[in-house]
């Protein structure tokens, strides 16, 4: 099944403790349907001292989301929107907004 969600897109947190950010999909992982969307679901990471000029830490990164709990904002409406398919004349398939029904691709 084609990806609604792929990389590069700005999508909209529906669910969880970022409900309402948004961010952009830096990396999708097909195998979980996962997103890794910037600035979403940050985790702190305890990081040990690997070195004298390297001090322990703790950081925070972007966790996976599941894809689910995101949707597509639409380029041209500005709203966080369900994506159908279209197929076009020449045989490709597009993604559309269900809202504002423009092509997303
Ligand atoms: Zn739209």
């Amino acid at each position: 099944m084609a990806a609604k969600v792929r990389r590069n897109d700005t999508v909209e947190v529906m669910s969880g403790k970022d409900r309402g950010r948004r961010g952009d999909v830096r990396s999708v992982v097909t195998s979980s349907n996962r997103l890794l969307v910037g600035g979403v679901n940050m985790v702190k990471k305890h990081r040990r001292a690997r070195s004298a000029n390297e001090p322990s830490q703790i950081i925070e990164i972007e966790s996976p989301i599941h894809a689910s709990n995101v949707r597509v904002v639409c380029r041209s409406c500005d709203q966080a929107a369900r994506v159908g398919f279209r197929v076009l004349e020449d045989g490709r398939k597009v993604r559309y907004c269900k809202r504002c029904d423009e092509a997303i691709d």
